[in-house]
């Protein structure tokens, strides 16, 4: 990952590569350390998104669950009708 940042000690504009702990800048040499506190917000972001897909994964499984309970429902609503209805012509004949 790269990243725009600004040299300390000239100010000059440079691409940090974040895979690598010390860049140089290219106008005065300086060591350029990386960021620590991006990686930690890369980290949160990454934990974020985990959280993220996890609940949608949830969200997916309890749709499903309710799903197949409205299902069941419906069979059992239509088993109980079919059966209200063979007694009554049992009844009634
Ligand atoms: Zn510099």
């Amino acid at each position: 990952m790269i990243r725009n940042v600004k040299c300390e000690s000239c100010g000059g504009a440079l691409k940090l590569d974040e895979d690598h702990p010390i860049s140089f800048c290219p106008y005065c040499g300086a060591a350029v350390k990386r960021d620590e506190t991006s990686m930690d917000e890369l980290r949160l972001k990454l934990k974020y998104q985990d959280m993220k897909e996890q609940r949608e994964a949830k969200e997916e499984r309890e749709q499903a669950k309710s799903n197949t309970r409205q299902f069941w429902f419906a069979m059992l609503g239509m088993f109980g009708l079919m059966l209200f209805l063979i007694i009554v012509y049992l009844i009634i004949r």
